[in-house]
């Protein structure tokens, strides 16, 4: 008997869901054995009845839930929440559910600020109130990630996570397993260029500037892209992103790791470690622009960004 499924986005933007599709051939040896009796991406499913005639919102029960995106407002908790009632095991799919994702920069910002920008600030804007309507959820104070409002099961990080990831989850599921995770080893683990603990000299490069490499030549012939002077979030992020394809994926095209996978384990402080690993090899972390949103770019949520205080006036 196929295992009911239910899948829902949050406050998310649907490239999670292409990644299910792309699991490719794998996908369907897996459909057959799937009943998905809820995923909005693909089946007009109501949730107050096909004809709007209920007056709760219902999902239909399922064994597994996949949930992509954040919690950015009231109608993602109530969907949430229904999504955990009627599952037996919940899935965070991608970076925004499981660490608050992109969306989560906005956590520097307090909600009145973004609101009076965006409605009022921006200079391609034509002023305008605040949305106030019942049928606009109203927000969050944070962009969240799905378990700091439910329990999470499993957690499939990666924005967006590697198609492998979810045929192996799921596969796992399948399986009668009830659990599922990732090595807790780092994207630097996993990368075969060279390494001479050492950064080239002066402030950091930007990202639009170019790395030394050799396009007719392997990784391994690359130098590492810290210490070209150049930041890589591979010493603090959890390793997986490139599946059995080996080197990590941005390295690969020959770019630094943004960190999309977040942290490697549960309670590590990603922006500590990698000014620590940063200064051992002689970069210098201050000459860093915009640090602390460089540094916590998928990992908003948590948490790990948040307003800062006003500071005095001097
Ligand atoms: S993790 Fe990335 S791909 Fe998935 S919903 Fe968030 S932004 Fe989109
Ligand atoms: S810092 Fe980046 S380039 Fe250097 S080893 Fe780690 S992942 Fe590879
Ligand atoms: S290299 Fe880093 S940013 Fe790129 S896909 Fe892997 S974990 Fe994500």
């Amino acid at each position: 008997m196929p295992v009911k499924v239910a899948e829902e986005w949050l406050n998310a933007c649907a490239g999670c869901e292409i990644s299910i599709l792309n699991i490719g051939d794998a996908l369907l040896d897996l459909l057959p054995e799937l009943d998905f009796v809820h995923i909005p991406v693909l089946i007009d499913h109501k949730y107050y009845g096909q004809r709007g005639d209920k007056d709760t919102l219902e999902i239909p029960e399922a064994v597994v839930g996949i949930v992509s995106g954040g919690v950015r407002n009231e109608e993602n908790i109530h969907v949430l929440e229904e999504m955990r009632a009627k599952t037996q095991i919940l899935i965070a799919l991608g970076s925004c559910a499981v660490h608050g994702g992109i969306p989560a920069q906005a956590n520097m910002f307090a909600s009145d600020e973004i609101f009076e920008w965006v409605f009022r600030g921006s200079p391609s804007t034509d002023a305008a109130p605040d949305p106030d309507h019942p049928n606009v959820p109203k927000w969050t104070a944070a962009c969240q990630a799905a378990d700091e409002v439910v329990k999470v099961d499993i957690a499939i990080p990666g924005c967006p996570p590697h198609p492998e990831l979810i045929a192996e989850a799921i596969t796992a599921l399948l399986e009668g397993k009830t659990s599922w995770s990732l090595p807790e080893k780092s994207v630097c683990d996993t990368c075969p260029v060279i390494r001479e603990e050492k950064s080239s000299e002066g402030p950091i490069k930007r990202c639009f500037e170019n790395l030394e490499f050799d396009p007719e030549q392997g990784l391994d012939k690359m130098r590492c892209i810290n210490e070209q002077g150049m930041l890589c979030l591979g010493p603090v992020t959890l390793a997986g992103c490139a599946g059995s394809s080996g080197a990590p994926r941005c390295v690969q095209a020959r770019t630094a790791c943004r960190g999309c996978f977040g942290p490697i384990r549960k309670g590590a402080r990603p922006m500590v470690d990698m000014m620590g690993a940063m200064t051992s090899i002689g970069m210098d972390p201050k000459s860093l622009v915009d640090r602390r949103a460089i540094m916590n770019r998928y990992i908003g949520g948590h948490g790990n960004l948040r307003p800062l205080p006003a500071r005095p006036v001097r």
